[in-house]
């Protein structure tokens, strides 16, 4: 009898949701979770092997080969394997396009380029028997073999004194040479460098707690107060998890908290530390994805995407500022890193924590119903104390600039005192509106139904939504006058009246536009940090989770920005907003002060935050939406569409509810379809359809039945359309 054919089943990076037979290619021994370079159409891809059988449906004169096999072992393990599937399920994405997501770009090609960081330099048996005088003439040659000789098991490139030129020579007199070290020969270091602090007894507590659930699950909801000390609980949790070995993935939010993340790490620990973000070239991803999955990397510190870091030796999955809305992936493979995180942790069957000063409602919740545990860091750690919330009323108040005479005053005694003041206002630009005093007329964006944002100091007009920019008018289309004015106030604006009233005073406003090179966002909070700067003007960047000891003043210049918005979460995430830039204030020995600025001192938001905190908002929150049937109390999940038609988005969205009403049994909600609030974006008009349940799995049967229908409905093909389930944004 023949040998039956090897069978791969293979995830192609494609929309579609199936996954292709290919006969395996000969002479190699395939294994699920490997690469698996393919023909795919004209084009060759690699894809993923998710399982290897004997027999395929496909007829074999349809049969292809795959091509090659590039690697000795899978690069996703079988836990991130189920890790993937599941969560491909789960949102509803084609897993080929998931595994996709999970692998860094050079992994995504068919040519993967060598481990450098594992390549390693050592003498051979000729280069040990040189005499050293032998090199008294190449100075540099000699040094490299001085180097090399106390370290047979060789050393990497960078602990080398000499150019590349050098070792070349070396090499090529046969005296050195190089290979790829295998993990096994470098174990990981994780001496402490520095001495912790003296834990206050919360911290102490929590620290026991995570301490006590070393190698099995636990979810904490480690919720502290801004300053509490929490990076001090994660810093201890951690040492005895270094010191066995194991291995610690950290998730941040924004690439803008690493920097300061990795620098209270590196000081802490001598472990190596790898870091992903978007911020990092194709080849810096790689190495540290590798130094992960090796698991020479004892820390792991990176945005969303890294829940998806291979590692050998997990011991701790920590979520940090687990209420960001930006751990949830909003395009593509909508996935929620935190949620990812607790089904990753219970898969390894490890700790998981989940910090925050302000935690998400979902996450108090499954506090509530005994799924996660509450670790509670009630007060500021060492001398600081918690600056309490001032409201100013805006009203009739003499001021230019959303800078009132109240909020100047505060400053100048701020300053005088030799504090550091950040104001926040989440616009960045220097205007939101440019409009003719002579005839009405408004820059708009021409593909979207939004206004231009004036930069002034570029002269531009740039739109905020689709990133379309022109030269800023300077005479009106409409009428010809040159009487333009520049309505509203973005961070420029502020930052040019700040310039006015603090003539001698170091002004640093960080956003998206002063922070756009590699390299100076890191910079611009270094010089916030030190304190040269002494006023901080910024947007969420500057707002979240940062480390400024010498702010003693922080204002919301216009919290009335978040108070009436369509959405939901709107409310939740002002708060969270207020409470995160209040606490910038105050982390260190001198006392800090809370400004906020709005229209509406009487709002409910307003006074729940001022009278109870964060957790009384939570609390009223909670219930508003345990009545109305939202999350955490429902599951939801959005159909949205798009086309460079209004009526097509329309057309198919109806079918899409006339398609699934039969399925809803009377346990599933729709709502719509309706128009987005801003109908046209980047040229494209937009819709959606909302589907609410009362039960996860409901919602997961009627998607699961629902979604094959959309793909075979006609309508669907004049449309982008995509299902995001747990959405965080809900328009
Ligand atoms: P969080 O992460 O909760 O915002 P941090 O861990 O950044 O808080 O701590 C805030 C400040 O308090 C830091 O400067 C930190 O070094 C300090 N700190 C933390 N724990 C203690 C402690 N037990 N005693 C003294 N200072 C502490
Ligand atoms: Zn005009
Ligand atoms: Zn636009």
């Amino acid at each position: 009898m023949a040998n039956k054919p090897q069978i791969l089943q293979v995830a192609v990076p494609s929309p579609l949701f199936r996954c292709f037979d290919y006969r395996a290619p000969e002479a190699a021994v395939a294994q699920a979770g490997m690469r698996v370079i393919i023909p795919f159409g004209k084009r060759r891809v690699v894809g993923v092997v998710l399982e290897i059988r004997d027999r395929t449906d496909v007829p074999p004169a349809r049969l292809k080969s795959a091509i090659a096999l590039p690697d000795a072992a899978p690069v996703l393990d079988s836990g991130l394997m189920q890790l993937l599937d599941w969560a491909a399920g789960y949102y509803h994405h084609p897993i080929g396009e998931a595994l996709s997501t999970a692998l860094p770009a050079l992994l995504r090609k068919p040519e993967t380029p060598p481990d450098a960081s594992r390549q390693r330099w050592r003498l051979t048996g000729a280069g040990r028997e040189q005499a050293p005088d032998t090199l008294r003439r190449a100075a540099r040659q000699a040094e490299v073999l001085t180097e090399l000789a106390p370290h047979p098991q060789g050393l990497p490139r960078e602990a080398l004194p000499a150019p590349r030129a050098v070792l070349t020579r070396l090499e090529q007199k046969g005296w050195i040479e190089s290979f790829e070290a295998s993990d096994t020969a470098l174990p990981p270091a994780h001496a402490l460098l520095t001495n912790p602090h003296q834990l206050n007894p919360a911290q102490q507590q929590a620290v026991e707690h995570i301490t006590a659930s070393t190698g099995h699950f636990d979810a904490f909801l480690l919720e502290g107060v801004t300053g509490s000390g929490k990076t001090e609980v994660y810093l201890q949790a951690i040492t005895p998890l270094l010191e066995a070995g194991r291995q610690v993935l950290v998730l941040v939010p924004e690439i803008g908290l690493t920097p300061q993340l990795v620098e209270r790490f590196s000081t802490r620990f001598a472990a190596d530390i790898a870091v992903l973000h978007s911020g990092l070239n194709d080849r810096e991803r790689l190495d540290a994805w590798r130094a992960a999955a090796s698991g020479r990397a004892g820390i792991v510190i990176g945005t969303r995407s890294a829940i998806f870091t291979p590692m050998a030796q997990p011991g701790l999955i920590i979520v940090d500022e687990e209420h960001d809305a930006s751990l949830k992936q909003q395009d593509g493979f909508r996935y929620s890193a935190r949620d990812l995180a607790v089904w990753r942790a219970r898969q390894l069957d490890i700790p998981v924590i989940l910090g925050s000063a302000t935690p998400s409602l979902e996450s108090l919740f499954n506090v509530q119903q005994g799924r996660y545990r509450r670790l509670h860091l009630p007060e500021r750690a060492g001398r600081a104390a918690a600056p309490p919330l001032k409201i100013l009323d805006l009203r009739g108040q003499p001021m230019r600039s959303l800078l009132s005479a109240a909020l100047l005053e505060a400053m100048r005694q701020h300053l005088d005192r030799n504090g550091q003041v950040l104001l926040f206002l989440n616009r960045r630009g220097f205007a939101p509106v440019l409009l003719c005093h002579s005839c009405g007329w408004i820059a708009e964006c021409r593909r979207c139904d939004a206004r231009m944002t004036l930069h002034r100091h570029s002269g531009e007009l740039r739109c905020h939504h689709c990133g379309s920019q022109r030269r800023a008018e300077t005479v009106c289309p409409g009428c010809g006058n040159d009487n333009l004015l520049a309505v509203g106030e973005g961070t420029e604006r502020i930052e040019q009246a700040l310039q006015g009233y603090f003539p001698d005073e170091t002004i640093l406003r960080i956003d998206r536009d002063t922070t756009r090179r590699k390299g100076s966002l890191e910079t611009a909070l270094a010089r916030a940090q030190s304190g040269k700067a002494r006023i901080l003007l910024g947007t969420q960047m500057l707002a979240k989770g940062h480390h400024f000891p010498n702010v003693t003043l922080a204002s919301i210049l216009d919290a009335d920005q978040g108070l009436f918005s369509a959405d939901f979460r709107a409310s939740e995430r002002m708060a969270q907003l207020i409470v995160q830039v209040a606490g910038r204030a105050g982390r260190a020995d001198k006392p800090g002060e809370v400004v906020i600025q709005t229209h509406y001192p009487e709002h409910p938001l307003l006074h729940q935050l001022i009278a109870g905190g964060y957790p009384a908002f939570a609390e009223a929150a909670l219930q508003e939406r345990r009545e109305a049937l939202l999350p955490p109390f429902a599951s939801l999940a959005l159909l949205r569409a798009e086309a460079t038609r209004a009526d097509h988005p329309r057309d198919f969205l109806q079918q899409a509810r006339e398609l699934a009403e039969p399925l809803c049994a009377g346990k599933v909600q729709l709502w719509g379809p309706v128009a987005d609030p801003m109908e046209r974006r980047a040229g494209r008009y937009r819709a959606q359809l909302m589907v609410q349940a009362g039960k996860r799995a409901d919602l997961q049967r009627l998607l699961a039945e629902w979604i094959p229908l959309l793909e075979k409905e006609k309508s669907a093909r004049k449309v982008r359309w995509s299902i995001d389930v747990d959405p965080v944004d809900t328009y």
